[in-house]
């Protein structure tokens, strides 16, 4: 139990949802464990928490930059001091390995301190203008309270990099987590709140997304709204803030290809996909979910494909050789195993994985084997839709231009990779992608601060 436990953030203070009702998650390593009891907050809530950030909205956007950096300099020092504890409750909500949640958390560090400091620098501009005497400038001003509504696979990067940004710039916000990860959205707003930020400038609400959150995104008073997670949602979201005439910043979901060219470094590329795809159990937005190889060195890549998924041991996150934990929840490994169904009736050939883990390690958890199909169609399901799971897609594929055509020929386009040693078709294929991230001899899923980052197509939009 901590301080939280049951309970929202708002106008700085922790208080139960208005209904008075709670709900439960659980562990996806082990389902008979509860990770907590949140608040199932009701638009009710969403009006409060809106309120309070309005009323905190003058005197916070009033302050210089620098007096906003010396609160969120306070949280970034207890994120690195709580470094630890804070990868073991992403690992008990998201079920990640220990490994990969302290990575999140580094990551979470290295945002929030490149964000703090390009919030310094807001500078405007002045601009010559014909009229004598007159002095034309622009400054940068806060747009007002902002709704973040935030997913369950990074449940505290996403929140940090959404975050520090818009209370740099002054703006105050209302953050609603998934319902999947709320303690990881809590405790990332505890650190906020334990800096001293003034009650209102940070609120956090949890609950069902389609009720407190399509309340949020849907209210005037919230001035830009900043979504991640999946595109039907996001799509929903734009529609509701349009209505307001109010900015949405998207962040969807993806269908990434790596694409492996004859001349390719076999090595490189086998040991990029594998971790492209199945890091974090597939469940990246940028996890590479197709290869499209060519026929020459198909049957070559394909063997060595399947030899390194299989070495993969799937394990509770925090056991010392995790190499892929178990998938985030009932829902979500129901999904996955229907979209590997679908695979198999429409005629991919299934080459390892497949199916639910069973047995002792397992019965008590959500786990998927790694699975890896081949003889893959363009049209087929699994070559189309966001599995968001581990599960790999081969397509063969005979020309160098038929690879650029089938890994842009998706509703997506978030994040690529191409393998080859030959400069020409690589910056071919750079000039091509129709995707927002394109690499050339690294996994899908390269990110850093000072990189920018967001899809195009069905992946994302503002
Ligand atoms: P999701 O189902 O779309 O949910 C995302 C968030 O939206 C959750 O907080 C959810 O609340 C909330 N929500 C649901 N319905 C809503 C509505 N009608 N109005 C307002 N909010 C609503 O996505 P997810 O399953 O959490 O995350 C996985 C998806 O995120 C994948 O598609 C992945 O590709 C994408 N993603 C994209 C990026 C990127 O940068 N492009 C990064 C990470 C993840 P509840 O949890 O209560 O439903």
């Amino acid at each position: 139990m901590s301080g939280f436990d049951g309970k929202n953030f708002i106008g700085g203070s922790w208080r139960p949802a208005a209904s008075g009702r709670t709900f439960e998650q659980r562990n996806p390593a082990f389902l008979h464990e509860i990770t907590g009891t949140f608040a199932d907050s009701s638009p009710a809530d969403a009006d409060s928490a809106i309120a309070a950030a309005q009323a905190a909205l003058p005197a916070w956007r009033a302050l210089s930059p620098l007096a906003r950096k010396t609160y969120l300099d306070g949280a970034l020092r207890a994120m690195i001091a709580r470094r630890d504890e804070i990868a073991a409750v992403i690992t008990r909500e998201n079920g990640k390995a220990l490994r990969e949640a302290r990575g999140e958390v580094d990551s979470a560090i290295k945002e929030m301190d490149y964000q703090i400091a390009e919030g310094v620098r807001l500078c405007g501009q002045t601009v010559p203008v014909e009229v004598a005497g007159t002095l034309a400038y622009s400054t940068r001003e806060a747009l007002g309270p902002v709704a973040i509504v935030t997913p369950w696979n990074f449940p505290f990067n996403v929140p940090c990099r959404k975050c520090t940004p818009a209370l740099m710039g002054g703006n105050t916000v209302v953050l609603k987590p998934a319902s999947l990860t709320p303690r990881t959205g809590l405790l990332f707003t505890e650190l906020l709140a334990e800096s001293g930020l003034p009650p209102g400038v940070i609120n956090c609400i949890t609950g069902a997304g389609g009720s407190v959150g399509a309340a949020l995104v849907g209210d005037a008073r919230i001035k830009a709204v900043s979504f991640t997670g999946s595109t039907p949602v996001g799509k929903s979201i734009q529609l509701a803030a349009a209505k307001n005439l109010t900015p949405a910043q998207l962040e969807l979901g993806g269908k990434n290809p790596a694409i492996v060219l004859p001349d390719a470094d076999l090595d490189l590329a086998v040991a990029e996909i594998v971790k492209g795809a199945f890091a974090c159990s597939g469940q990246w937005c940028t996890s590479t979910s197709r290869v499209i190889v060519l026929e020459e060195i198909a049957e070559e890549l394909t063997e060595r494909l399947v030899a390194a998924a299989q070495t993969l041991a799937v394990r509770d996150g925090t056991a010392e050789d995790c190499g892929m934990g178990p998938v985030c929840g009932t829902k979500q490994k129901a999904d996955v195993l229907s979209w590997i169904a679908q695979g198999r009736v429409e005629g991919a050939r299934l080459l390892t994985g497949g199916q639910a883990l069973t047995g002792e390690d397992y019965d008590h958890g959500c786990f998927i084997a790694p699975t890896v199909f081949d003889r893959v169609t363009p049209a087929m399901a699994i070559a189309r839709e966001e599995i968001f799971g581990p599960v790999l897609a081969i397509i063969t594929v005979r020309t160098f231009e038929e690879a650029v055509d089938v890994a842009n020929g998706v509703a997506y386009g978030l994040s690529s990779s191409i393998f080859t040693n030959d400069l020409k078709r690589a910056l071919t294929y750079m000039e091509h992608a129709e995707v927002g991230l394109a690499h050339v001899n690294l996994m899908t899923a390269l990110k850093e601060p000072q990189l920018s980052f967001g899809g195009v197509k069905e992946s994302g939009a503002g």
